[in-house]
């Protein structure tokens, strides 16, 4: 049976549930964990195996064609189903930040991207399954010389192409891409 303190701990937090919370036994020799806490790592005590719970990585892109628009998309699936985004996905373990972004802006809108320029990093969570997980996002300024060949392709409801200094960061899904939009139009005129 679970430890009181657990399922109290659990209850808690159900609705936004850390992944750290669920680590519920010890994966290498199984012993039920006591006390765990949505901030510190996994300690099992009797086999001393230690587990830290880092965010995952995302890049995402500030995506600009030859006449200075950029492209945002509608997200298809949740979280934040329906809202404006920027197209970008997670890294995959071996990837660079800007192979996965390549990788990403492929499956989402078909397109090749040009030049990559780094713009900032936000912390983020991504709630999935009543579980919240921790991220880091990369946001990238990206270019690509052909536009035309944009489609909305996986987990892309629709996309457009929006003026980047008229678009409001509010509209943005995630507080993150929100920030980033602000850094880059803060620094719009002097550096892009
Ligand atoms: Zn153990």
């Amino acid at each position: 049976m679970p430890s009181v303190s657990f399922m109290r701990m659990v209850r808690l937090v159900s609705l936004a549930m850390q992944p750290s919370l669920i680590f519920r036994f010890c994966p290498r020799c199984g012993v039920e964990r006591s006390m765990p806490a949505a901030s510190e790592p996994f300690r099992c005590a009797p086999c001393g195996f230690l587990f830290f719970f880092n965010p995952a990585v995302a890049a995402a892109a500030i995506l600009l064609g030859p006449d200075g628009r950029a492209l945002f998309i509608r997200r298809a699936k949740e979280p934040s189903k329906g809202m404006l985004g920027m197209a970008g996905g997670f890294i995959d373990i071996g990837e660079t930040a800007e192979q996965a972004l390549r990788r990403e802006l492929r499956e989402e809108v078909n397109l090749e991207l040009e030049s990559l320029r780094f713009l900032c990093s936000q912390p983020n969570t991504y709630s999935y399954q009543e579980v919240t997980y921790p991220v880091l996002d990369l946001f990238f300024v990206a270019t690509t010389l052909k536009p035309a060949e944009a489609a909305a392709l996986d987990a892309v409801e629709s996309y457009c192409w929006l003026d980047p200094h008229a678009v409001d960061p509010a509209e943005l899904a995630f507080p993150s891409m929100r920030e980033a939009m602000h850094v880059f139009q803060r620094g719009l005129q002097s550096s892009f």
